[in-house]
């Protein structure tokens, strides 16, 4: 029975209030479980666990991290798959925030942790959350490994004149400051199954993860040699509530001008700008809808996403030296046909090609939209960083 050959990984992400999970198996690559426990520390809090086409529900208080996984592990064997009869072989942690330490996945020890604390200045959003699903997900499942798998790790060997910012070398070193680059896991995926759909291992390509958070890569030959997010993921492409680019004098200039405190500016650049700050709507299906209805505020704002997407295409074309693989994933890329077609017009000069009845074709697994006759391939990868983190946990094992 091919049950027997069966493994699986727990692919944990926790949050500061949340936990996201999946029960993974990282040679099928399919999801047997998942769930997600919302509202952590407040009054009432969520468990979402699904199983088969089942949905379980509950509505009740999670105090802490540890209740919320406790609960979980209930669940898997209350209403299945048991992590013992799924043969689970280790627990994957997405952790954001890897700095220099880490350039591939980590087994789980005291010295990581130790590691991923003092990365916390780097990851103050990220980094407290992780170490706290990594606790108690060491304490409650401690038969098994626990892998760290690093978000920054794909963009640690970025050339040293991409990582390096034009800042005082003695102030740059001593505060880390450099670019970290984020969502490594999707960009070395997508572009891992890029290159195995077109049987090449040497393709120039960009990848464009487009969701809430949004980043470009350049990749070579497998190698991250640029990335659009910096020392955090505010750099670089417009965003659901994120600024991308901005001129960090802008920071000045609203704390002498506005009076505003260095939190309040954090707060905007980091949640009240991007399509949400530029059109009302973080959601690009609301802002479309917007556009249809001919409100100028919204065509604006995506202008405005469609301009950065091309100056990003534009500028690492010419750090590869050439292109031969465009790349659309997550949320908006998978699933906005019309953004994709917009920015392949703007692309044209490229020699992009895009089918145009392939591009609005509605699919669920990777593939190419461009014609046979395209200088440039134009394809869909859905991403999937929790089989990406499966995969890196097994193999590191
Ligand atoms: P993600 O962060 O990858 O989950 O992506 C979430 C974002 O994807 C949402 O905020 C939407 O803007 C976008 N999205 C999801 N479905 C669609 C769709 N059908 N058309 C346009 N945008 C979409």
């Amino acid at each position: 029975m091919t049950q027997q050959a069966q493994r699986t990984v727990l692919v944990i992400n926790s949050g500061s209030s949340s936990i996201k999970y999946q029960l993974v198996d990282p040679d099928s690559g399919r999801a047997l479980a998942s769930g997600l426990v919302e509202r952590i520390g407040e009054e009432t809090g969520a468990i979402t666990h699904k199983h088969e086409g089942r949905t379980t529900e509950i509505t009740q208080a999670v105090p802490d991290h540890g209740a919320g996984l406790a609960q979980v592990l209930r669940l898997f064997e209350e209403k299945g798959p048991s992590l013992a009869e799924a043969h689970i072989v280790a627990v994957g942690h997405r952790v954001v925030q890897g700095g220099r330490h880490f350039s591939g996945p980590a087994l789980i020890d005291d010295d990581v942790v130790a590691l991923i604390e003092e990365l916390v200045p780097l990851g103050p959003l990220h980094n407290p959350a992780h170490l706290k699903g990594i606790e108690v997900g060491r304490s409650l499942l401690s038969d098994v490994p626990h892998v760290a798998v690093f978000d920054t790790a794909f963009f640690q060997d970025l050339p040293e004149e991409a990582a390096r910012y034009a800042l005082d070398r003695e102030v740059a070193d001593r505060y880390s400051i450099r670019r970290y680059g984020a969502h490594g896991t999707s960009h070395q995926f997508v572009s891992g199954e890029v290159s195995a759909l077109l049987g090449r291992a040497d393709l120039k390509q960009i990848v464009l993860h487009l969701g809430n958070g949004a980043s470009a890569s350049a990749v070579v030959a497998g190698h991250a040699v640029e990335t659009s997010m910096g020392l955090t993921p505010l750099e670089g492409l417009v965003m659901g509530g994120r600024t991308g680019d901005i001129d960090p004098a802008a920071v000045f200039h609203l704390a002498r001008v506005a009076g505003m405190s260095i939190d309040e500016i954090d707060h905007l650049f980091n949640r009240g700008s991007g399509m949400k700050g530029l059109s009302g709507d973080n959601d690009m299906r609301e802002v479309w809808k917007r556009v249809a209805a001919g409100e100028q505020e919204a065509r604006d704002a995506m202008d405005v996403y469609l301009h950065r997407l091309t100056k990003y295409v534009g500028a690492y074309t010419a750090v590869m030296g050439g292109l031969d693989a465009l790349t659309f994933t997550a949320g908006i890329g998978e699933n906005d046909a019309r953004l994709r077609r917009e920015l392949c017009q703007r692309l044209a000069f490229l020699g992009i090609e895009l089918d145009e009845a392939a591009n609005e074709e509605r699919a669920d697994g990777a593939r190419v939209i461009s014609t046979p006759g395209s200088a440039v391939t134009v394809l869909v990868v859905p991403t999937n960083e929790e089989l990406a983190i499966a995969r890196q946990a097994v193999t590191l094992l």
